[in-house]
C-alpha cells in the first residue's frame, strides 16, 4: 500500500512522466533505432497498457472502478474490433483521398501546408489541424441523434478503465476515420505529422481513460487528459457534450465546449437511464442499425453508478447496479424521428 506522501508525489509526477516517456520510447524505437513507425507503435502501446494495468491497481482514482463491471468481455471484443477496423478503415480511406488527390486536378490546388518548413515549426499547427477532424467527428457523434446511437455504445460504460479505452460500435470507428482524416491530408500535411498525431492519439487516448490518479491540472489547458475526459462520460447532458478533442483542446476553446472543474471529479459515469444500451454485446451492436435503435429492457440495460460510489466501494457492483435499476424512473419517451431515445 501506497503512503499518503508518495501517492500524491506519483500523482503529480505520473501524468507527464507516462504521457513523455511513451512518446519518448516509440519516437527512439523509430528515429533513433529505425524500426517502422507503426510498428513501433504498437509495440510501445502493448507495453504501456500492461504498465497502465499494474498502475490501475497501485494507485487507482476509483478503487470500486477496478471492479468487474459485467462488460468485461465486451469491453474486450469491441477493443479488438477497433483496432482492426481502425486500421483498415485508415488504409483505405488514405489510400482513396491520396487516389482522388492525384486524379482530381482541384485538389491539388488544395495542397497548401508549408511542407518545405522545418519540422519542428509544423508539429503543434499540424497536430492541432489533425485534432480539428477529430474534434468535428466526435462533436457530431454527440449533436447527430443518427450518431449519437452508435457513439452511445461507448458511453454506456459505467467506469473509466483503460480496458474500455476501445469500446466503440464498429460503425463508430469508421465514421471519425472518414470525417477525421481528409482535412489536414487534403491541406497537405506530411506524413511524420501524421505520425506524431497518431502517437499522441493513441498513448495520450488510452491515458484519459485510465483509472489512475494522476494530477492534470496544468496539462488539461491545453490537451485531453483524464480529468477533462470522465466529464465528458458524465451521465447529465450539459457535462458530457464537452471536451470533444482527442489530443488538445484547441478546437473546444474556439467552439465553446472547453469545460474544466480543476477543483472537481465525477465519479458516476454513463449514460443515466436515458439510452437503453443493452449488456448484451449482439443487441449493443444490432440494434442501433434497426429503425428503432436501443431498447434494452430494465432488466438488461447497463446503468450508471450512483454518485458516491467510492463511499460504497464494498458493495459487490452486479448487485449494487441490480438493486439500484429500478429507482431511477422511467426512461425517456423515443425519439418519434430516429427512433432512439433522447439524452437528457
Ligand atoms: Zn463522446
Amino acid at each position: 500500500m501506497l503512503t499518503p506522501t508518495v501517492r500524491k508525489g506519483a500523482s503529480l509526477l505520473l501524468y507527464p512522466l507516462l504521457l513523455g516517456g511513451a512518446l519518448l520510447l516509440w519516437s527512439s524505437l523509430w528515429l533513433g533505432v529505425g524500426w517502422d513507425a507503426d510498428m513501433s507503435m504498437q509495440l510501445v502501446y502493448w507495453l504501456f497498457l500492461a504498465l497502465l494495468v499494474v498502475l490501475e491497481r497501485l494507485l487507482p482514482f476509483e478503487p470500486a472502478w477496478n471492479r468487474n463491471d459485467g462488460q468485461l468481455r465486451n469491453d474486450i471484443v469491441l477493443s479488438i474490433v477497433t483496432i482492426a477496423l481502425n486500421s483498415l478503415a485508415t488504409i483505405v480511406c488514405l489510400g482513396a483521398i491520396a487516389w482522388a488527390i492525384a486524379r482530381i486536378e482541384p485538389l491539388v490546388s488544395l495542397q497548401v501546408w508549408p511542407a518545405h518548413w522545418p519540422l519542428y515549426v509544423q508539429i503543434v499547427p499540424g497536430i492541432v489541424l489533425w485534432d480539428l477532424g477529430n474534434h468535428l467527428a466526435h462533436r457530431w457523434a454527440h449533436k447527430v441523434p443518427l450518431l449519437w446511437r452508435f457513439h452511445s455504445v461507448h458511453h454506456s460504460a459505467p467506469r473509466l478503465s483503460v480496458i474500455n479505452a476501445g469500446r466503440f460500435h464498429p460503425i463508430d470507428i469508421v465514421k471519425s476515420v472518414v470525417i477525421g482524416s481528409p482535412i489536414p491530408i487534403l491541406l497537405g500535411v506530411p506524413a511524420e505529422i501524421a505520425e506524431w498525431y497518431a502517437a499522441l492519439y493513441l498513448f495520450g487516448g488510452i491515458l484519459t481513460h485510465a483509472n489512475i490518479d494522476l494530477r492534470c491540472t496544468f496539462f488539461s489547458r491545453f490537451i485531453n487528459t483524464p480529468d477533462l475526459h470522465r466529464w465528458h462520460h458524465s451521465p447529465h447532458r450539459e457535462e458530457t457534450d464537452t471536451n470533444y478533442g482527442e489530443v488538445t483542446v484547441a478546437w473546444d476553446r474556439v467552439f465553446g465546449s472547453y469545460v474544466f472543474h480543476p477543483r472537481g471529479a465525477r465519479r458516476n459515469l454513463g449514460l443515466g437511464y436515458t439510452v437503453p444500451v443493452s449488456r448484451h454485446l449482439i443487441e449493443a451492436i444490432w440494434q442501433p442499425l434497426t429503425p428503432t435503435g436501443h431498447r434494452a429492457g430494465p432488466e438488461n440495460r447497463i446503468v450508471s453508478l450512483p454518485e458516491g460510489v467510492t463511499a460504497i466501494a464494498d458493495i459487490e457492483l452486479a448487485a449494487l447496479l441490480a438493486a439500484t435499476a429500478p429507482a431511477h424512473g422511467p426512461e425517456r419517451a423515443a425519439d418519434p424521428v430516429h427512433g432512439m431515445h433522447a439524452k437528457p
